[in-house]
């Protein structure tokens, strides 16, 4: 595993699932890790879990006065960000194409693109404030290279991520900043568990997929570290599918 000892990291929807699993896995590798999310409580909790090395932050990703705030409190508490991985993301229930409405879509895209972006703003305003390398993961999907079935503003706005994290990758690689995406196939988190339920299919889509299993939180974690890391000195502007292979072609 990699060393994150005096490094910071920043992650939002850090209250469960993938989120929680890379606060965790960088603080298990020595960094100092804000834990943002929506939830407050669910941050608390991660943090507390985490101990002195964590704090705790609210933020709604997609208000660009909370993700300022956000930036504000890791300066304030640790100095400043070295890492960032811009994870909240929410999905809206699948229908068919002509039945969602313009506030599901708006939402949507409010959260995982335009949150996203607000996010990064914010981070790259602070290291070339700071004159200070960083390093951005942002979490897109299988559906930011592939449509999500009843979906179209998550297949929408994945997409857009994608288009904004190489974007950000080619303008600020100069100043040291670099700028990568994960996008995760099925893992086992609770709105997964709850999609699969509601669905109706349960174990038999997942025995269907090419590994026979979900990914674990902690498989996309790894992922987010290994492109933080030093070892990823000269990975910029990337999609790395963490998927088990399900879209290789
Ligand atoms: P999750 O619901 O377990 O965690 C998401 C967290 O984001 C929650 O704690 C939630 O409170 C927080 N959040 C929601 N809206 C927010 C907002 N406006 N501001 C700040 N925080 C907010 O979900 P997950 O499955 O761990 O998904 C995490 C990311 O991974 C999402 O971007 C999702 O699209 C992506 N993803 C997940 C899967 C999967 O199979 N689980 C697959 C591909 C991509």
């Amino acid at each position: 595993m990699s060393n994150f000892a005096g490094k910071v990291a920043l992650v939002t929807g850090a209250g469960s699932g993938i989120g929680r699993a890379v606060a965790e896995r960088f603080a298990a590798s020595g960094a100092q890790v804000v834990v943002a999310d929506l939830d407050e409580v669910a941050a608390t909790a991660v943090a507390s879990g985490i101990g002195d090395a964590a704090i705790a932050v609210q933020a709604d990703v997609s208000r660009a006065g909370d993700v300022a705030t956000m930036v504000r409190a890791a300066v304030d508490a640790f100095g400043g960000i070295d890492c960032a991985c811009n994870n909240a993301g929410i999905a809206p229930a699948p229908k068919p194409f002509t039945e969602h409405t313009l506030d599901e879509w708006a939402r949507t895209i409010d959260v995982n693109l335009t949150g996203v972006f607000l996010c990064m703003q914010e981070q790259i305003r602070h290291w070339l404030g700071a004159r200070r390398n960083g390093v951005i993961v942002n979490m897109s999907s299988g559906a930011g290279v592939v449509p999500a079935p009843g979906q179209p503003q998550y297949t929408a706005a994945k997409h857009g991520v994608l288009g904004i994290t190489k974007q950000a990758a080619q303008e600020f690689a100069r100043q040291g900043i670099r700028v990568n995406a994960v996008l995760p196939g099925q893992t086992d988190t609770p709105p997964m568990r709850e999609y699969l339920e509601a669905s109706g299919m349960g174990d038999r889509m997942v025995k269907m997929l090419p590994m026979g299993r979900m990914a674990t939180p902690d498989e996309v974690a790894a992922a987010v570290l290994w492109l933080c890391s030093d070892e990823a000195s000269y990975v910029n502007g990337v999609s790395l599918l963490v998927d088990g292979g399900l879209l290789a072609r």
